[in-house]
């Protein structure tokens, strides 16, 4: 049987990417901020109604971009959770900065506001929040808490690509909330530019000094202000991204036909849970997770992840372990501190999830899954 792996990348059709790499074997401009880049940030701006967005050349380098513009204190705290990629926690700590977690609340995996505020102390100085699975944050609330003590937002938006939320009755983009959101455009994601990413700012010069930042803080020939590196995104992962702006929205009325077979197929096996899906948001259907429940299913999630590699379909224990298991942050924190967090990671298994896997073999996915329990 030919393996379904977890992910599969979205690719154009190659004459059409050949088609919009053709001019650069013209111009000899293949990166530094060419025709091609300027072009893909005009149309993210617009489709991911954000009102400016300075490119990079991956999700974590924005993150590190988006912490270093904000001239955070050296030392300072920063409210996160440990149910993310290792991304979000590395981003903070080699930005000299604290990372303090807070759980997450059960029903969509982000940050639980109510323990936000009981993390905050006299050396907080931001929380970065993660929508997960591509379900967003309370960001309503954590915006409150954060205007009340004075702490800057940034949004990891890894997994929210072409999410919407209804935001009193008016459709925002999920890159729009916070004082920064970050995208990653890897391979794995929504939208791809084979490695890239993004950093969402609400002003102008914010754009300017991300543009600044990601390119060693240099200005013009003779001016460098900041001591910052390399993160610039290049022309050919810029028509990568040219090309699949043009069919995302298909991807993801895809990737919805898939969800909803999921959600048909899995809806009553005892000790498989779904996570509801959001009335209020535009969702874009980023991954697919399970929890399973050993006692009630009759199967462990670790062996239901053997039982699907065997029946050839790659599965992943996604986010797990959460990080503060990891060996290089156990020794500094306690998972026992975030309790949802490590029962959820205990848990949770992302079963296959791209446009074209397809309704039919969704279901049969789902057949393994449902014949395997009590
Ligand atoms: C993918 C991802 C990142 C990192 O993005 P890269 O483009 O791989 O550097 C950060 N945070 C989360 C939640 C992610 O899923």
């Amino acid at each position: 049987m030919s393996e379904i792996l977890v992910t599969r990348s979205s690719m154009p059709e190659l004459s059409e990417y050949v088609k919009e790499i053709e001019p650069l074997f013209e111009s000899h401009w293949i990166t530094n901020a060419g025709k091609k880049h300027e072009e893909l940030t005009e149309k993210l701006k617009e489709y991911l109604g954000v009102p400016h967005l300075s490119l990079t050349v991956n999700g974590h380098m924005a993150l590190e971009l988006a912490l270093q513009l904000l001239g955070l204190k050296k030392g300072g705290e920063v409210i996160t959770t440990p149910f993310t990629f290792i991304s979000t926690t590395h981003a903070i700590v080699r930005s000299g900065l604290k990372p303090v977690f807070a759980d997450i609340r059960e029903e969509d995996c982000t940050i639980d506001p109510d323990r936000i505020e009981e993390k905050i102390t006299e050396d907080t100085v931001a929380i970065m929040p993660v929508h997960v699975y591509g379900n967003m944050c309370d960001v309503k609330r954590i915006d409150e808490i954060a205007k009340k003590h004075g702490l800057k937002v940034i949004y990891d938006a890894a997994h929210t690509f072409g999410v919407k939320l209804d935001y009193n009755g008016k459709w925002r983009g999920s890159g729009s909330f916070g004082d920064l959101s970050c995208f990653s455009f890897h391979a794995t994601k929504v939208f791809n530019t084979i490695e890239g990413g993004a950093v969402c700012c609400g002003t102008e010069a914010q754009a300017e000094r991300i543009t600044n930042l990601r390119d060693f803080g240099i200005v013009d020939e003779e001016t460098v202000n900041a001591i910052s590196p390399n993160a610039k995104m290049n022309e050919f992962s810029a028509c990568m991204g040219l090309c699949n702006l043009r069919h995302v929205d298909s991807e993801i009325e895809k990737r919805k036909a898939v969800n909803d077979a999921y959600r048909d197929a899995l809806k009553d096996v005892p000790g498989i849970k779904l996570l509801k899906e959001k009335e209020d948001q535009k969702n874009n259907y980023a991954y697919f997770p399970i929890f399973v429940d050993r006692d009630e299913y009759g199967v462990s999630r670790d062996e239901l992840f053997d039982i699907l590699k065997k029946n050839g379909f790659g599965a992943r224990k996604y986010f797990y372990p959460i990080v503060t298991d990891t060996d290089c942050y156990k020794d500094s924190f306690d998972s026992a501190e975030t309790p949802v967090a490590e029962r959820l990671a205990a848990s949770v298994l992302t079963i296959p999830m791209y446009a074209d896997l397809g309704a039919d073999t969704a279901y049969k996915i789902a057949e393994v899954i449902k014949s395997h329990g009590n």
